[in-house]
């Protein structure tokens, strides 16, 4: 079988946890499948060097630098110590060379009091940078040859949206020139989250991006199946740090799983399915800590149980905004207006809902797009399109994802009369018209609330597949 593996951060975290990634990758090496890598940053250091980034430009003095270098040095090179014991001088090099990269550029931002888009990408690439080496050395501790290789240099091309980039399909040709004369022969190692333009110009693909590169590289290489490693038995019917007795699910399809992620449920990247989805790959999701468990497959027609709901998500960090305006009424290209100007501004609307009198129109958008979304309706403001814009950031979206709700009538009933009658006040409901999903939102306080009632109302802990 060939397969693509990919393994987020916790299944990273420290010297233990990569010699068990390897003790996996071992174990289907010698029994013959071919394999790829994808690896993601050690837990937690992509957000270090957010923050780091994203402080200097303000920041009153550079001593930040030096303590965070040092810290990644650490914590770096006892990972390396521990997982490759006979590799410390050649990738202690590597690192300590990285090391002093983004150190520079690190410099280069606070004396430049200025974090550039691209900048930033370049900056938060350095989890990924650091640690994908380590494997490696790892892999080679052990006696099976590995290179190396970024996203980049593995194929992956992207569109130039830095920190949001998009695959473009001419990666697959390039993946496939790059990774298959590697694969069979040794396990290629690929850090995850970075692309290129194709200028060559690094870009990452947005948080959690490692998932996405698992799947551009899985439909490159051909992969027989796509896995995902992580920290929990596979995707679960809610958020286990929601819903303390989520059930893990036997079985979901990529729609399915493409309407929890866009809804924030942290699984999966939200894109990273479409890729194998093109090719129809098999993407299973599993425990690095638990490798004998079967995980969760996603494949195109999920097995259908007589649940017509199969799981839940809810997301936090997202903002209502309401335009009025009776200019709207009667008036066409109003609504076009709209959304092309959030588009413009790269605002992502997660929710549209629009009252039948037409004279008010409410969005969901992104927390972090909240602010480019009012500047842009502030333009249309001025020029008399809309009269009037207000917005809201404690409310948080709820998202009931399931695709047999697709023609089955009265879903929508029981859940708006479970949450009606539990005292929950719902500001806006929206069907996506592939009907495998209805999503609603509420106030921010009543969210964790209203996702246990219908956790319960639809007995998602309860096994029926
Ligand atoms: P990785 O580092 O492996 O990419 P993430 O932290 O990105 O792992 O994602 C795994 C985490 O996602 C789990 O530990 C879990 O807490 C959280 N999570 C949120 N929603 C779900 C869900 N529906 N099913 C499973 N895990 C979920
Ligand atoms: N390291 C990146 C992040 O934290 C990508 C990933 O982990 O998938 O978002
Ligand atoms: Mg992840």
């Amino acid at each position: 079988m060939r397969f693509l593996m990919k393994f987020g951060g916790t299944s990273v975290a420290d010297a233990q946890c990569i010699r068990r990634v390897v003790d996996i990758l071992e174990q289907h090496h010698r029994a013959g499948d071919e394999i790829a890598v994808v690896v993601s940053a050690q837990r937690g250091v992509t957000d270090l060097l957010i923050e780091i980034a994203s402080s200097l430009p303000t920041a009153n003095d550079d001593s930040a630098i030096i303590s965070m270098i040092q810290s990644l040095s650490k914590r770096h090179m006892t990972t390396l110590e521990g997982a490759a014991p006979d590799y410390i001088a050649e990738t202690g090099a590597i690192i300590d060379e990285r090391l002093k990269s983004l150190q520079n550029i690190l410099f280069a931002v606070y004396n430049l009091r200025e974090l550039t888009p691209r900048s930033k990408d370049y900056v938060i690439s350095f989890g990924e940078r650091l640690l994908a080496p380590i494997l490696g050395a790892a892999l080679r501790q052990r006696g099976i040859p590995s290179t190396v290789l970024d996203g980049c240099e593995a194929g992956i091309i992207t569109t130039p949206q830095h920190g949001e980039s998009t695959a473009l399909h001419e990666s697959d040709v390039r993946i496939k020139s790059r990774i298959g004369p590697l694969i069979g022969k040794e396990i290629p190692v690929i850090m995850g989250f970075i692309g290129c333009t194709k200028d060559g110009i690094l870009t990452t693909l947005g948080r959690s991006g490692s998932d996405y590169s698992a799947s551009i590289l899985g439909a490159g290489i051909d992969a027989d199946e796509i896995w995902i490693w992580t920290d929990v038995d596979g995707i679960m019917t809610c958020d286990p740090r929601v819903i303390s007795d989520a059930r893990v699910m036997h079985s979901l399809s990529y729609l399915e799983v493409m309407e929890l992620s866009y809804f924030g449920a942290k699984v999966m990247h939200p894109r990273s399915i479409e890729p194998a989805m093109r090719k129809n790959i098999l993407v299973r999701v599993k425990n690095t800590f638990n490798p004998s468990h079967p995980g969760t497959v996603i494949v195109r027609n999920g097995q259908r149980d007589h649940r017509v709901v199969k799981a839940l998500t809810y997301i936090d960090k997202v903002a209502a905004i309401n335009i009025n305006g009776a200019q709207m009424i009667g008036r066409p290209g109003v609504a076009k207006a709209i959304f092309t100007i959030l588009a413009d501004h790269e605002v992502n609307v997660m929710m549209i809902s629009q009252g039948s009198s037409e004279a008010n129109i409410s969005l969901i958008v992104d927390e972090a797009h909240l602010s480019s979304a009012v500047e842009a309706l502030g333009n249309l403001m001025r020029r008399g399109v809309v009269r009037e814009v207000s917005h809201d950031h404690k409310v948080c979206a709820v998202a009931v994802v399931g695709a047999g709700m697709a023609g089955a009538p009265g879903t929508g009933g029981r859940i708006f009369t479970a949450l009606g009658k539990a005292g929950v006040n719902v500001l806006m409901i929206s069907q996506g018209s592939s009907e495998a999903n209805i999503s609603f939102v509420v106030s921010q306080d009543d969210g964790p609330r209203a996702v246990r009632i219908l956790h319960d109302e639809f007995r998602l802990s309860e096994e029926c597949e």
